[in-house]
């Protein structure tokens, strides 16, 4: 593309689609890909889901948006639900990750001071975090390379090394109003919390009266092989936020939380114009109906062990040769640390028809749809064999 008038801030791959298809993409040169980036963890229920399709033009010819003004039916169902499948007893619902992390560090702040206590202001988050672009959540993810340039930092955020729960007991004062972390870190390489560490989070701010805040943007809604990362881990938050998979595609997130956690929010406390959108609704409580369908998480759980075993199998074939050196994560969230800059793998595996994510610590991050088929796992995995072959060190 020679000229583009949009702003130059993403690194794109020189490829458009126009349309899709299940697991895979079409190019609008005619090629078509096998779809394991799934728009970021996004497109959960593959592309073109006929259930979501229909439910999203049912919607588009009766109403799409009358702003939260007033009552909006399809947004109570879905705060309904997604409370009735977890912790939580009330939501807010927005349309990015961002934001439902903005709703979760103001629903924090509102908390204490409602209780008279303002001082309780700043949230200890974790090194290799990703909470969204918005002034406060890139505060909160603490990224050096993704503030530069946009000093000066909004204040209350003190980042620890992940998992070092030493680290955490030492950083609590009189200050310290919550603990925000990714029970498996996306972005960060896909780094998985160990349930021992979320356990002594939890309970270290239930002895300390601070609030657990799970972000679950990029984790959460089936991709670690239950619903919600957290309920693998046995340790409930105070807080979650949801966003990637919630609309399958449209954008829609949400910010749970319990009765307690979100009693300082009141009438005019936050609000969004376009969150919660009847539109926006109808097509996250349909993801959620197939999600919590029979046998839907049993099946991602076994894609998930069937692609983890694959991968460890091409490693050990390579032995100490291999361009990649561990599989990490949960379920369909799947990381592969690689020997080769992360860029070069990516590239190499595009060239075979198979899109993949990068992360960060040099990790490949694969996230197929939710709805992968065992053969379309097994395609990935040769692709993936022949560029572990081919770029062996
Ligand atoms: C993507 C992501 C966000 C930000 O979501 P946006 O929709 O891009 O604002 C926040 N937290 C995590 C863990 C994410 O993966």
């Amino acid at each position: 593309m020679n000229h583009s008038s949009l702003l130059p801030n993403y690194a794109r791959q020189q490829i458009a689609f126009s349309h899709g298809k299940g697991s895979y993409l079409y190019s609008t040169n005619g090629d078509s890909y096998l779809d394991f980036a799934s728009g970021i963890a996004v497109t959960a229920m593959g592309h073109n889901h006929p259930a979501l399709v229909a439910a999203l033009t049912e919607q588009a010819q009766k109403l799409w948006h009358v702003s939260n003004l007033f009552i909006i039916p399809e947004q109570e169902a879905l705060a309904n639900k997604l409370c009735q499948e977890s912790f939580a007893d009330l939501v807010f619902i927005a349309n990015s990750g961002a934001e439902a992390l903005e709703c979760a560090i103001k629903m924090t702040r509102k908390y204490f001071a409602s209780r008279n206590q303002p001082e309780r202001h700043r949230i200890i988050t974790f090194q290799g975090a990703f909470h969204g672009r918005t002034l406060a959540t890139l505060a909160a993810g603490g990224n050096a390379k993704y503030l530069d340039g946009f000093a000066p930092d909004m204040p209350g955020f003190d980042h620890l090394p992940f998992g070092d729960l030493a680290a955490v007991e030492a950083a609590i004062t009189a200050n310290t109003a919550a603990i925000l972390i990714e029970p498996i870190q996306g972005e960060g390489g896909v780094r998985v919390a160990t349930r021992e560490f979320l356990l002594a989070l939890r309970k270290l701010a239930d002895d300390c009266g601070l609030l657990l805040i799970f972000d679950e943007v990029q984790c959460g809604l089936g991709r670690s092989g239950s619903l919600f990362a957290y309920q693998q881990a046995g340790v409930a938050p105070d807080i979650l936020c949801l966003a990637k998979a919630l609309g399958g595609g449209f954008p829609i997130s949400a910010c749970l939380a319990s009765q307690d956690a979100a009693g300082g929010m009141k009438a005019g406390s936050h609000g969004s114009t376009f969150g919660g959108n009847p539109l926006g609704c109808v097509i996250a409580l349909k993801v959620l109906d197939l999600m919590t369908a029979d046998g839907f998480l049993k099946s991602v759980q076994q894609r998930g062990e069937q692609f983890r075993l694959g991968l460890t199998k091409i490693i050990t074939q390579h032995h100490n040769q291999s361009q990649f050196t561990e599989v990490r994560g949960q379920g369909l969230m799947i990381g592969l640390k690689c020997q080769a800059p992360v860029a070069e793998i990516q590239a190499a595996l595009i060239a075979k028809k198979l899109l993949a994510v990068g992360a960060s610590d040099n990790v490949l991050r694969l996230l197929p749809p939710l709805t992968v088929s065992a053969a379309e796992i097994d395609q990935a995995l040769a692709i993936i064999a022949e560029v572990a072959a081919a770029t062996a060190p």
